[in-house]
């Protein structure tokens, strides 16, 4: 089984009716071991770097996130890596910084909103980025964007912090490109607006849906009320991959809808040929893709919009996996 896993992995992600997709891998530990799965992606769509920030007492310095960020730049060569700035706060709470209790964490200051109220820490990180962009293929986006106020005082600090290492003589990638994580539903309704001023969107199917459908994703009480087969959640990604169509902009899915061998076939239908995935879906993802035609895929996508409850939708994936054999 192994050596079956092995040579699947080694293939290329093609379907039947020979549409080449993308398929990345999710980055989150940097570990060597993590990185070795980089031979058979095409880059990371998904690179956390909230791992930097999580070891115990301190926070780390530019030289420590510039130095992780390279070794994550050169384990990909040429292919691209799509960096997270800090997504803090929600589940992912810090030892060493003493962030003030909310009621209500994922409504509250996490990913970029927690970026933005700590200049200090952020500068920081996208120094580090934008330093190490001379080092590979770099691509950085922010999470939990809500509106294009945020994405606009962000891009200032990319800005200003890019003149600054301009005028310290310290060279970084000038055509750097600067994307959003789609996720939280306010955004995804403004989505042709907001792709005007981002080069590309990835979204963030495990936050979209506990979003959408009001259901916090760590609460097991309310497990069967997160649906990843929402209908909701198949029709926005549908107008997402829509929007990004019309304005000839990037669309990705890097939450764990992405690397999912049952949506794969659905995400492909609408249009969106680029998902990102841990290292242990990526052999799966694969086998699903070169088991399909784009065509069919389509009609599936068409078929799956028109369903109303989860278990349809899942029904009806599960169904299409079967055929596939
Ligand atoms: C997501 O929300 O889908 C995502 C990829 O980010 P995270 O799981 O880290 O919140
Ligand atoms: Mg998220």
């Amino acid at each position: 089984r192994l050596q079956a896993e092995k040579i699947c992995l080694d293939t290329e992600p093609v379907t039947l009716d020979g549409v080449r997709l993308e398929i990345r891998l999710n980055v989150a530990a940097a570990t060597g071991h993590e990185l070795s799965g980089a031979a058979y992606a095409d880059g990371c769509g998904l690179f956390r770097t909230e791992f930097l920030y999580l070891n115990g007492d301190h926070l780390p310095g530019e030289k420590e996130q510039f130095e992780a960020y390279r070794k994550v730049l050169e384990a990909f060569g040429t292919k691209p890596v799509v960096l997270r700035t800090m997504d803090i706060g929600g589940d992912k709470q810090l030892p060493a910084l003493d962030l003030p209790r909310e009621s209500n964490p994922f409504l509250g200051v996490r990913g970029l909103r927690l970026s933005l109220g700590r200049m200090d820490l952020f500068r920081t990180q996208v120094r580090a980025a934008l330093r190490a962009s001379a080092y590979g293929n770099l691509k950085i986006m922010m999470p939990m964007v809500g509106g294009l106020d945020e994405v606009r005082a962000a891009r200032t600090v990319f800005d200003e912090e890019g003149s600054a290492l301009d005028a310290a003589g310290i060279p970084w990638d000038h055509g750097l490109a600067l994307g959003i994580m789609v996720e939280v539903p306010s955004i995804a309704l403004i989505a042709d607006i907001a792709v005007r001023e981002v080069d590309f969107i990835s979204v963030g199917t495990n936050d979209l849906t506990q979003y959408l459908c009001a259901a916090d994703r760590m609460n097991s009480a309310v497990r069967q009320y997160y649906q990843e087969y929402h209908p909701a959640v198949f029709r926005l990604l549908a107008h997402l991959a829509e929007v990004c169509r019309r304005a000839g902009k990037d669309i990705s899915v890097c939450g764990e809808l992405g690397g999912d061998p049952l949506a794969i076939p659905a995400l492909a239908g609408m249009g969106i040929c680029r998902l990102s995935m841990g290292a242990a879906s990526l052999a799966g993802a694969k086998r699903v893709v070169r088991a399909m035609r784009l065509s069919e895929a389509r009609a599936l996508a068409a078929e799956v919009l028109q369903l109303g409850t989860h278990g349809e939708i899942r029904a009806r994936l599960q169904a299409f996996a079967q055929e596939k054999g």
